[in-house]
């Protein structure tokens, strides 16, 4: 099954192709750091064209303090799994040990997916990084019925140093739980834990992102997970996309769909503009601090 075929196809009568994400392909965001840069992410005319225009003012620059900088955002899961279980349930190396390609993910109990939410997050996330002058790459290009996967060793390993494209400073999956017992809710941060050979390599500046987005999601008003992980940070050694990570990475489960008021803020357009403002600012505090 041509998948990336059937993806560009859907991106394109969606309106949704942007620019390469998971390929490798420069986005929109990249570039020079400075004006050409600003232009590029900018609909209106390029000034700078014409060379009989007259000199204009210089405009006050917009600062873009993570120009040259490279996130990949890996939104968890893809809308079509459950339509490809062999595909999914294909086990890949998950740093030393087998684990299923990937899951369908849980969903709100209104049926609003986690492959949605993580997804919608994702792109108003890239938004906001773009602005501040980062070069943002996804996982994968759209969500769809259609499409499934990457699995979870492709998603930690996008941006790696010696990988195609460009290499990443930091990584951050996106993903929500699915917990049916009472009283649990809130979102945690996992964090890798030490695995010989896969982890060691992330481990300290990885704990610095998982506090940088649990400060970040306490100050936006987020609650810390009742049920799972200490003060909204969890360690994992078992996660594929954490283990095959050479660069700082962290896994967001940014709360419960099952609990009725954490589904509302998911649900809602302007809950998840909140997660993907306190985890842009996390994404900040961590390139520039
Ligand atoms: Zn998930």
């Amino acid at each position: 099954m041509p998948r990336r075929v059937a993806v560009v196809t859907a991106l394109l009568a969606t309106g949704l192709l942007l620019g390469g994400c998971g390929d490798g392909r420069p986005d929109g965001g990249d570039g020079p750091v400075g004006r050409t840069s600003a232009t590029t992410d900018s609909s209106s005319a390029a000034p700078a064209s014409s060379p009989t225009a007259p000199p204009t003012p210089t405009p006050t620059p917009t600062p873009r303090p993570l120009a040259g900088r490279v996130v990949v955002l890996d939104p968890g899961h893809q809308l079509g799994n459950a339509r490809f279980p062999a595909e999914i349930n294909r086990e890949v190396d998950a740093g030393g040990f087998d684990k299923a390609c990937n899951t369908t993910g849980t969903s709100t109990d209104d049926g609003y997916p986690e492959a949605t939410f993580t997804w919608e997050v994702a792109v108003e996330l890239r938004k906001r990084l773009r602005r501040l002058g980062a070069r943002v790459l996804l996982t994968r290009d759209e969500n769809s019925t259609g499409a499934w996967g990457p699995c979870i060793d492709e998603r930690g390993r996008i941006g790696n140093p010696g990988e195609p494209g460009p290499d990443a400073d930091v990584r951050v999956s996106i993903h929500a739980d699915g917990n049916r017992s009472s009283a649990a809710h809130g979102f945690h941060v996992i964090r890798p834990g030490q695995r010989e050979g896969w982890t060691d390599d992330v481990l300290v500046p990885s704990e610095r992102l998982a506090v940088a987005l649990r400060d970040a999601l306490v100050a936006a008003g987020f609650s810390p997970s009742t049920y799972l992980g200490e003060d909204g940070i969890d360690v994992r050694t078992d996660l594929g996309t954490l283990n095959h990570s050479d660069v700082p990475v962290v896994m967001a489960e940014l709360g419960n769909m099952r609990d009725a008021d954490d589904a509302v803020a998911m649900e809602r357009a302007a809950g998840r503009q909140r997660y993907a403002r306190a985890l842009a600012t996390a994404v900040r505090a961590f390139l520039t601090s």
